[in-house]
């Protein structure tokens, strides 16, 4: 094992193998085992060694002994009216990040954290006001499906979208391990397509992504093509200007997605659109238009639903593909970051 990995569940499916394939040889038990143990990580996952009855007892307290399998303590779980539920974690060392699942005819999109916190600061997101706690392990990203397949084999995620808390590609190696734990048909088996990673635009993060074989799907968080503005929402653009990451986009062949949060008055005019078509045509982006949640800075307005089809329209008609995402599950404030920062205002209250 390497030395930072401390459970198999950090590892990917192959390295997590090998292990298992050493440490049974080790233990002086049959190569099979080996293959037979590494279905119960994430194939056919168990919470303890103890659930995998196929095994003989003592190799089960062998493997709990040797291999303990970490879990996430579910905090709370908050069901909303549209079937979007809400999952807020306690880590190991007490800290919380949310998945949101959120279900629709054919799929199970899961909506998933890689950091505890968010460095980034931007203005209209609960999580960049709570500040930066910690990277997530792998097996913490990893977890957040698995645990929901052990509550429920048939809420296992058909898609996984990096879009919880924190920015992913500023967590690349854990990200990159748990990319092909979600992919791998020895892991969760979610399509390359069917998994996003949404980014503000990390330079080294998406060379480090466009330069893996498979097929994962990028979303740039944008949310104002005009650098003055975009600077003003979100304070990575002075590190990464947005043109940057337009150019570190074209070396993705799959279509990119733009993330727009639409905000009254200061991204929503007819100049924004315009600016927001042509960057969208250079790469053949298609744009996910998203209503403003509540939880970010309270000096930020959302743009009314009138003008936010209007705004959908002026890109349609300019031939860019533009999606009004509906605002899924606003009554368990299911925008990243809100039920932690919910849940800390109310536990505060309380004490
Ligand atoms: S929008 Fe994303 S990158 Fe920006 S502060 Fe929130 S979590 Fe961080």
């Amino acid at each position: 094992m390497s030395h930072s990995a401390t459970t198999l569940l950090d590892l990917t499916p192959a390295a997590a193998s090998l292990r298992l394939a050493e440490w049974a040889t080790a233990e002086g038990l049959p190569k099979y085992r080996a293959a037979q143990l590494v279905r119960r990580l994430w194939v056919a996952p168990v919470a303890s060694w103890q659930e995998a009855t196929e095994l003989p007892k003592a190799l089960r307290e062998r493997l709990d002994r040797d291999f303990p399998l970490p879990r996430l303590t579910l905090d709370t779980l908050q069901d909303s009216a549209d079937g979007t539920r809400k999952y807020l974690w306690t880590l190991k060392d007490g800290e919380k990040v949310e998945s949101v699942l959120i279900p629709s005819a054919s799929r199970r999109t899961l909506c998933i954290s890689s950091q505890a916190g968010c460095a980034l600061g931007c203005v209209f997101c609960a999580t960049g006001l709570m500040g930066f706690r910690r990277n997530l392990q792998p097996s913490e990203i990893a977890c957040q499906a698995r645990e929901l397949v052990l509550r429920d084999p048939e809420d296992k995620p058909t898609n996984i979208v990096f879009m919880g808390m924190g920015e992913p590609l500023l967590n690349w190696p854990a990200v990159d391990t748990a990319l092909t734990i979600f992919n791998s048909p020895a892991g969760l088996g979610v399509g390359a397509r069917h998994i996003t990673v949404s980014t503000v635009g990390i330079l080294p993060g998406m060379k480090a992504l466009a330069a893996r074989p498979e097929q994962f799907r990028l979303a740039i968080s944008l949310h104002s093509p005009l650098p003055a503005e975009r600077l003003a929402l979100m304070p990575i653009e002075k590190k990464y200007p947005l043109k940057d990451v337009i150019e570190a986009a074209k070396a993705f062949q799959q279509r990119i997605t733009f993330e727009y949060v639409l905000i009254a008055g200061r991204n929503d005019r007819d100049k924004d659109a315009l600016a927001l078509a042509s960057l969208a045509r250079r790469l053949g982006a298609h744009v996910n238009l998203l209503p403003l949640h509540p939880g970010g800075s309270d000096e930020l307005v959302p743009t009314a639903p009138a003008r936010i089809r209007e705004f959908r329209d002026f890109l349609t008609i300019r031939n860019i593909e533009a999606v009004v995402r509906r605002s899924r599950g606003l009554d368990i404030d299911a925008a990243c970051g809100q039920l932690r920062v919910q849940m800390e205002r109310k536990r505060r209250a309380q004490a």
